[in-house]
C-alpha cells in the first residue's frame, strides 16, 4: 500500500455526501494535492481539525484507487486570528486561492507556500496594513512564480531616473518616461486597432519602486518587513494588483469578495 506523509496548507474544500469532503492541500513536498477526508465533518473525526480552511498540518496519506485518504493527521498552524475578522477571513482565502493557482500537482514549490504561511501568519497575528500586506503579497508571488520584473534601471535605456519610472507590466521591466513613450508608440503602430495599451504603463514613485525593489529581493520571512508613506500606498497596491492578475491572466472570485467587503 501506498503511503505518504506530506506538510500542506488546506486551501480549498468540496463537501461530498453528509461527513466527507475532498481537500486541496498545497504541500512541501508534491506541490498541489488533493484529498478524501473521510468522515472529517463529523465532529468525532480526529483529523477534522487538520482538514479546516487555512490550517497548516502533517498528514500521513494512504493511497487507494483514485485518491490518498487519511491514515494521521496532526494540526501545526491553525492561524487562529483569522477566524475573529471577517476581512482577514476574506483576504487569507483570496492568498489560499493564488497560491493554490500557483502551485502546480506533483511539483514542490517551498517557497511560494512559506511565503504563503508567512503572509498568513501575518495576517492572524499582526495588526498589519492589509492594503500593504496583500499587495506585498502579490508581488512576491508573481517574483516567486517566475514574473519578477527587472527593477534596475530602465528596462531600454538603461537610465537610472528613479523619480520618473513607469511599470512596464506586459514586459516584467521599469521605463523611463522617454523610453515609455516609445514603447507605447511602437506597440500602438504594431496594433493599431488595440486599445488600451496605456494601461499597461504605471506610473511609479520613488517610493514604489523602492517598496517593490524590497519586496523583490527580500527573503520570503522578512518581506512585509517595509513601511510607506500613505499617498503611495494606492498605487503600490493598484501597482501590485494589476501586475499578478496579468501574469496569472485572470481575476478571483474570493478577490472580489474581499473587495465588496470594503466598499
Ligand atoms: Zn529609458
Amino acid at each position: 500500500m501506498e503511503k505518504l506523509t506530506v506538510h500542506g496548507l488546506t486551501v480549498r474544500e468540496t463537501e461530498v455526501g453528509e461527513y466527507d469532503k475532498i481537500i486541496t492541500l498545497v504541500t512541501m513536498e508534491q506541490g498541489l494535492l488533493s484529498i478524501m477526508g473521510k468522515g472529517v465533518k463529523s465532529l468525532k473525526s480526529k483529523n477534522m481539525a487538520a482538514c479546516q480552511p487555512f490550517c497548516y498540518s502533517t498528514f500521513t496519506l494512504r493511497r487507494s484507487g483514485k485518491y490518498y485518504y487519511i491514515v494521521e493527521s496532526e494540526l501545526s498552524q491553525c492561524f487562529y486570528g483569522l477566524r475573529t475578522d471577517l476581512d482577514k477571513m476574506a483576504l487569507a482565502a483570496y492568498l489560499c486561492d493564488v497560491c493554490a493557482d500557483s502551485s502546480v500537482e506533483g511539483s514542490a514549490d517551498p517557497a511560494l507556500l512559506r511565503l504563503t504561511l508567512n503572509a498568513l501568519y501575518a495576517l492572524s497575528e499582526k495588526d498589519l496594513d492589509l492594503r500593504l500586506l496583500k499587495a506585498a503579497f502579490e508581488f512576491k508571488c508573481a517574483c516567486e512564480t517566475g514574473f519578477q520584473p527587472q527593477l534596475e534601471g530602465c528596462g531600454m535605456c538603461g537610465c537610472d531616473a528613479t523619480d520618473t519610472m513607469y511599470l512596464d507590466i506586459m514586459n516584467g521591466r521599469i521605463l523611463c518616461r522617454s523610453c515609455k513613450d516609445q514603447a507605447k508608440q511602437e506597440a500602438e503602430a504594431a496594433a493599431p486597432d488595440s486599445d488600451g495599451t496605456a494601461q499597461y504603463y504605471m506610473f511609479l514613485t520613488f517610493g514604489v519602486l523602492s517598496a517593490m525593489r524590497f519586496v523583490a529581493s527580500a527573503p520570503v520571512n522578512r518581506f512585509l518587513s517595509f513601511s510607506l508613506e500613505e499617498d503611495d500606498v494606492h498605487l503600490f497596491a493598484k501597482a501590485c494588483e494589476k501586475y499578478l492578475l496579468h501574469h496569472i491572466e485572470h481575476s478571483f472570485s474570493t478577490l472580489s469578495f474581499y473587495k465588496s467587503l470594503l466598499l
